[in-house]
Parts: C-alpha cells; structure tokens; sequence
C-alpha cells in the first residue's frame, strides 16, 4: 500500500508512542498510585529547559544567529536543546534554514502548502531523509560536534535515565519516568511543531501578507514566545519574536537576561523605521489581495493608496532624523534640541500610526461591504 511507503514505520511507531502512552499511562498510574508533588514539577521544569533549549538555542541562536553567546552558553543549550529529542543541532538548523530560504515551495521541508498534517509531523513521519546542508558555520562549534557525535547516548542519558534517577531519590521511577519523559518529551514534541503547523495557519500578517507565516498572542503563550511568526519570517535575525515589551516572549526574556551577565551579547533589533516600512508595504500587498478579490470602487483604492503613499512619505522623514542623529552624541545637544528632535520623532510616527489604523479599518470595511 502507498501509505506504507511514504512514511517510515519505524519512526511512525516511537513519535506516536509518546502521547500514546502519556494518555494512557499517567492516568492509569495516577489512578493506582496517585500525584506526588515531584512529578508535576519534573514535567514543567523539563517542559521549560528542552522548550527553550530548542527555542534560545536551536531556534534563534544557532539557526538564525540573532545574538552571539560564550562557549558556556553553547553548552548548556545544546544539552537543553537534545532535551527535546528533535534531532541534532546540524540536522535542526539545516532544515530550519531551509524552511525559512525556501518557504511556502516544494522545497520547504516542513511547507503548510502540503497541509496542516505534513507541516506539523507528517514531515518527519515520511521515508525520506533531509540532508544536511548550509551549516557549515556551526561545524566550528565544539559542542555541535560533541552532540552529532554523542547524539543518540546524550539523548538517552540525559532524556530518560536522569529522570529515572530522579525517580529513584523519592522512591517513584516509573512516575519519573511517565511525567518527567513520556509526557514532558510529548509537550515539547507537539508544541514545537505546533509553530510549523498552527503559525502559519492562524493570526495575522502585519509584517508581510504574502507569505505563510502569521503573528498570535495565544500560540505564543505555549511557545515561549514563537507566536509571532509572521515578524520572525519578516526579520528572522532579530532575537526578538514579540516586538512590544509586553509581548509574551519568554525566549528574548533569557536572551536579555542572560544579556546583563555578558553570556549572551550583540543582541540583534530591527530599527523601528524598517518594522514600519514592513507593516506598509504588508499592508500595499492587502490592498491589492483585496482589490482583486472584491469590487472596491476605484476613488475608495485611491483614498487607501494616498495614505501609504503619505506613511512613506513621513518614514522618510523619520529616517533623515535618525540618520542625521544615529552618529551624533545626543548627549551633548542641549534639552532644547533634544525635546525638538523627540517631539518630530513622535509626531512622525504618530502620523504613520494613524494612517495604519486608518487603513486596516477600510480593508475591514471592504471586507464587511461586500
Ligand atoms: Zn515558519
Ligand atoms: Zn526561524
């Protein structure tokens, strides 16, 4: 049968064991022995280390590069990362970059344009290997190479018998086992790949409407922070994925932090003018998504198009400012100048704020009225 040869038997059994035994399992062996505090607790700690072990270093540190870090740092996220037993850093990052160099095409290793099912697990499932290309820079890196060598011991070590030996100390291996690997490995499985599969498939595109990749507050939440997809797609080197400090973020939280102790440094940010020229010419491509697939009278596209052509207008504006002043010690210009430079600054930006809001409420208008 066809199916049988396109996925891998193999894989398809231990991928699926996971949450198949966390469904069973826990609630049999809660049932006969009941909770103790310790199980709970290795499941979240873990859920948190492999979480972000593949969201601060697999993710935004080795694959895109967004912030430099010491030696230490490599270390101990490559150990978090291996945590979450989704392959090694090489293999990771390789098709990680491929995702990102080729999304949305047949090349894409984990595309959604082959369906929510592949983009999620179907791509790993499949009787196909992924090979490993474009990471010739992290070959330097001496715990990449420990890890691609030692991968499978590692995984094992560090996965299953540590656990279990935690188990040991309060008397409960088998519980150690179920909650601080079974289940804990199953959350970091399903919620990672919840980023190829539900962030390109719900929220919204605010930083480029042409491609998969879409921003939500709620899938950031289980995440660490991975929901704004659509903004990690447009500037994928940037160590942040929520721009806004309130953004749940809790990968750039560790960044920063870490920032403070010098383990991570060179954190890399977009400047606010290109994130404004982002949104605008998202918003350039939803008017003309729109105008094509609803009639809109052609003074309503008119109107539309004089306000973006005004917003680039007042960006340019901004950025004169802020190149005139980017090499310039503002510390040395009197409280006059400085309050004259801030106050166009946020004039500017108001404007082109204004006429963003202004027209996201036409397109819904379009939207409503026909
Ligand atoms: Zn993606
Ligand atoms: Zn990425």
């Amino acid at each position: 049968m066809k199916i049988f040869n396109k996925f891998d038997l193999k894989t398809t059994i231990i991928i699926s064991l996971f949450p198949f035994i966390s469904i069973l399992g826990i609630p049999i062996y809660v049932y006969n022995y009941g909770i103790v505090w310790q199980e709970p607790a290795l499941l979240f700690l873990g859920w948190i280390l492999s979480g972000l072990g593949i969201t601060v270093g697999y993710h935004r540190y080795f694959s895109h590069k967004s912030f430099r870090a010491n030696q230490f740092f490599e270390w101990i996220f490559m150990i978090f990362g291996t945590m979450a037993i989704q392959k090694s850093i090489l293999q990771w990052c390789s098709n990680h970059r491929q995702h990102h160099k080729k999304l949305d095409t047949d090349k894409d290793p984990y595309s959604i344009k082959k369906g929510f099912f592949h983009a999620h697990v179907g791509w790993i499932l499949e009787n196909k290997s992924f090979p490993i290309e474009g990471v010739s820079d992290l070959k330097k890196k001496k715990a990449v190479i420990f890890q691609d060598r030692y991968y499978w011991p590692l995984t094992l070590v560090i996965s299953f018998v540590l656990p279990i030996l935690i188990g040991f100390t309060y008397g409960r291996p088998i519980g150690a086992f179920l909650w601080g690997a079974i289940f804990r490995i199953t959350l970091v499985h399903h919620f990672t790949w919840f980023i190829n599969s539900l962030c390109h498939f719900v929220g919204t595109k605010q930083y480029n409407f042409n491609i998969s990749a879409r921003d939500s507050w709620y899938m950031a939440l289980f995440t660490f922070g991975e929901g704004y997809h659509n903004f990690h797609h447009t500037f994928e080197w940037d160590y942040r994925n929520g721009i806004r400090w309130y953004d749940f973020d809790p990968s750039k939280w560790v960044v920063k932090f870490l920032s403070y102790f010098k383990i991570t440094y060179d954190l890399k940010v977009v400047s606010d003018t290109n994130i404004f020229k982002a949104k605008l010419k998202s918003l350039q491509q939803r008017i003309e998504f729109a105008t094509k697939k609803y009639s809109v009278s052609e003074t309503y596209i008119d109107t539309l198009n004089e306000y973006i052509k005004k917003s680039f207008q007042q960006l340019e504006i901004l950025e004169t400012i802020e190149k005139k002043y980017r090499n310039f010690n503002v510390s040395t210009l009197n409280e006059i100048d400085r309050k004259k430079i801030n106050f166009k600054k946020k004039f500017h930006t108001r404007e082109i704020q204004n006429a963003i809001s202004s027209v996201m409420m036409m397109l819904v208008n379009v939207k409503a009225l026909n």
